[in-house]
């Protein structure tokens, strides 16, 4: 007896397939109808990272992206959402606007070295429910003045597209807003005189959880000195000062106001050590973030 396939089981599986070779499985085991052996190409362990292609140059630092809103049912890439209440996104942008205007102003980066000729700020939806954050802007970032946008930038694209999202539905910050010399690791003392702005932009998004890529971000936004080993693959509540609060971010914000935060590691160590344990840790990370938000299916859509 031969069966139809069912078409959108098809699709799904070979969805679910991509999606995890994206992140920590090599290969998928493919049996024909008869139970026939695996399908020795399927063994082969494909390369995840696309040849980098050059960047076009954008002269704004704060992209100003289609609004879009992240959760299920997912809508088309290219529709705006609807469901953030009428002049909210352009009150977040707006406010992330002035945020930056009073950065730029207080020019925290000028008590520390650095090597930028751009002020990268963050960039996508000013009403994300998923925020990444990473260390600092690398080379590429600082060329074009906007954040992951080099060969990490890669990575965390597809991450992002791995849990059904795009990178102009979640919203992407450092903690530093200006390339380090040498791409050099920010120090705890640079990263406490920028984090002010960061707490500020969290505060304004609001999301309904945060993703810290490396210990320099999740350290900064959990107030530790615990290792990555221990921080990452559980969640942990980031809670700005409270002094921030009273402030102008802080409206309608109540003394309590934490976000559920998942810190896992950061595309560059992935890039490094590109392992199948890694990359499997890092989408496990992942899922529970894409569980909290329900987003569980999205990937399959
Ligand atoms: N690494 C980061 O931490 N941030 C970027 O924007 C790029 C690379």
């Amino acid at each position: 007896m031969t069966h139809a396939p069912d078409v959108a089981l098809v699709r799904a599986l070979r969805q679910n397939a991509a999606t995890i070779a994206l992140m920590g499985v090599d290969f998928v085991p493919v049996r024909s109808h008869t139970n026939a052996p695996m399908v020795p190409s399927e063994l082969e362990p494909k390369p995840l990272i696309a040849p980098t292609k050059p960047e076009p140059v954008v002269a704004r630092v704060v992209a100003q992206q289609p609004a879009v809103a992240v959760g299920a049912p997912r809508p088309p890439e290219s529709s705006a959402g609807t469901d953030v209440a009428d002049g909210s996104r352009e009150r977040a942008q707006q406010q992330l606007d002035d945020l930056l205007a009073r950065y730029e102003r207080d020019a925290p980066h000028k008590n520390f070295v650095t090597d930028h000729h751009n002020i990268v700020f963050g960039e996508g939806d000013p009403c994300a429910r998923l925020m990444f954050v990473g260390e600092a802007p690398g080379a590429e970032e600082d060329r074009v003045g906007r954040p992951f946008v080099g060969r990490s930038g890669q990575l965390l694209d597809k991450m992002i597209n791995a849990m059904g999202l795009s990178r102009e539905r979640v919203y992407i910050a450092n903690v530093l807003k200006t390339r380090p010399p040498d791409n050099a690791t920010p120090t705890s003392d640079e990263c406490a005189l920028c984090a002010p702005y960061l707490y500020e932009q969290i505060m304004i998004i609001r999301p309904e959880a945060i993703v810290t890529l490396g210990l320099p971000a999740s350290r900064t936004l959990l107030n530790s000195t615990e290792s990555m080993m221990r921080l990452r693959g559980q969640w942990h509540r980031f809670q700005p000062p409270a002094a921030l609060l009273t402030g102008p971010s802080g409206k309608g914000l109540d003394s309590e106001w934490s976000v559920p935060l998942m810190p896992t590691y950061h595309p560059a160590f992935i890039l490094r050590s590109y392992t199948p344990e890694n990359r499997a840790k890092v989408w496990s990370d992942l899922q529970q973030v894409m569980d909290r938000l329900g987003l569980g299916n999205a990937s399959m859509g």
